[in-house]
């Protein structure tokens, strides 16, 4: 690979390709061999991926930021001559998917997903799209309760479905606007989150605020802000998602680290302070707060005494073949699994299964047991 020419495509902030290549690690997928980048360096995202015998790159979906307060964060953010578009954050996973020669689904740290890239060859028209922009790539959400990586519901869809929230050039990163992002995925008829509004950034807090009620009455994750250029994102989230990252977090103790829970008691925090004007609200939202990180702890332990398996459980469905190709690749990624069901359904495979939560189940078990915890 010539790194110096890499370097330059890439436009990295650094002039010496050994600082950058040091940070990729080689990978292979169906015989074919790529790069990627593992962490965020020198300005290029986490997940970018080199494909040398395609000579091509695909960069890495950018990190949103969050804003813990919508006021006067939605203003500060966001330029004053900016219009502001707020759409819905969905729950699921990220894929980029590219024509690499043939259409591939990268995850966001750069995998190629071999399930998920048949999921998206199958329910896509991704052969459409590709013809007439082969130099773009499609930034999508996997969502609903049959994948790999999440489980969570949404009315409408019974297995899983792609939503796509963003086009962009598959080198340079480079976004296409909502507008034309919006009416391009209609031509393919690719779904796509919803659209809450557009609002110049004086006003588009209110917009999100009421936004945010009814997604937060709806169960629903947040919303994600844009700049009509695509260029500028931030995030915001509901109530009801912090309660449910904490309580995925809490039903397995011991194999969450503290920032991902410290990180959502800080969310709950600041919009408590923003929101529960009266006494009434705040004493709510510290029951469920409270509910959230004691109930699903103790049916853990309780779980675990019973004898049985813990850790995040998944349903997946397709081809024999891309079944089997993905449990090569969880296998590839050392994790324990624990297969609950196999059986076919109308031609397709449909299996159970449960990512074992090794650090906590093997914790719980020594406390249960009678050992002591040094504090
Ligand atoms: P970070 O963005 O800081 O890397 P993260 O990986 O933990 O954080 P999230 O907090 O889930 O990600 O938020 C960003 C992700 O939200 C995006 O990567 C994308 O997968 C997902 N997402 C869902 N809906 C949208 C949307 N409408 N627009 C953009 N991203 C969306």
């Amino acid at each position: 690979m010539d790194r110096d020419e890499y370097l330059e495509r890439l436009g990295a902030t650094t002039d010496e390709s050994a600082d950058l290549f040091e940070h990729f690690e080689q990978r292979s997928f169906d015989g074919r061999t790529y790069h990627v980048l593992s962490d965020a360096r020198h300005g290029l995202e986490r997940g970018t991926v080199i494909v040398e015998d395609a000579d091509a790159v695909v960069r890495g979906y950018p990190s949103i930021p969050r804003l813990l307060v919508l006021e006067p964060g939605v203003q500060s953010f966001f330029e004053d001559h900016e219009t502001v578009v707020v759409e819905e954050k969905l729950d699921g996973f990220n894929v980029r998917l590219a024509d690499i020669g043939e259409p591939l689904a990268f995850t966001r740290s750069g995998y190629v997903c071999p399930y998920t890239t048949a999921r998206a060859r199958k329910l896509l028209s991704l052969e459409a799209f590709f013809d007439e922009y082969p130099e773009q790539v499609l930034c999508a959400e996997l969502i609903g309760p049959e994948t790999p990586y999440t489980a969570t519901d949404y009315e409408g869809v019974d297995t899983h479905d792609f939503r796509v929230f963003g086009v962009r050039d598959r080198e340079s990163g480079d976004p296409l606007s909502v507008a034309d992002r919006r009416a391009i995925c209609e031509t393919y008829d690719f779904n796509q989150p919803r659209l809450f509004g557009r609002a110049p950034p004086e006003s588009a807090a209110e917009l999100v605020r009421d936004t945010i009620a009814e997604l937060d009455a709806a169960g629903r994750e947040g919303v994600v802000m844009k700049s009509e250029t695509g260029d500028a994102m931030v995030k915001y989230t509901t109530e009801a998602q912090h309660h449910g990252e904490l309580a995925y977090a809490f039903s397995l103790p011991f194999d969450h680290g503290r920032d991902f829970v410290f990180s959502r008691l800080i969310r709950e925090a600041f919009q408590a302070a923003e929101f529960d004007e009266d006494e009434d609200r705040l004493q709510a939202r510290a029951h469920d707060l409270g509910e959230s990180i004691l109930v699903p702890m103790v049916e853990a332990i309780q779980d675990v005494d019973d004898g049985e398996t813990i850790g995040h459980r998944h349903t997946v469905r397709g081809d024999v073949g891309s079944i089997d190709a993905l449990f090569d690749h969880l296998h590839d990624q050392s994790m324990t699994l624990e297969i609950e069901a196999d059986r076919r359904e109308d031609g397709q495979r449909v299996v159970e299964f449960v990512k074992v939560a090794e650090s906590s189940r093997d914790r719980i078990t020594y406390y249960l047991e009678g050992g002591t915890r040094t504090e």
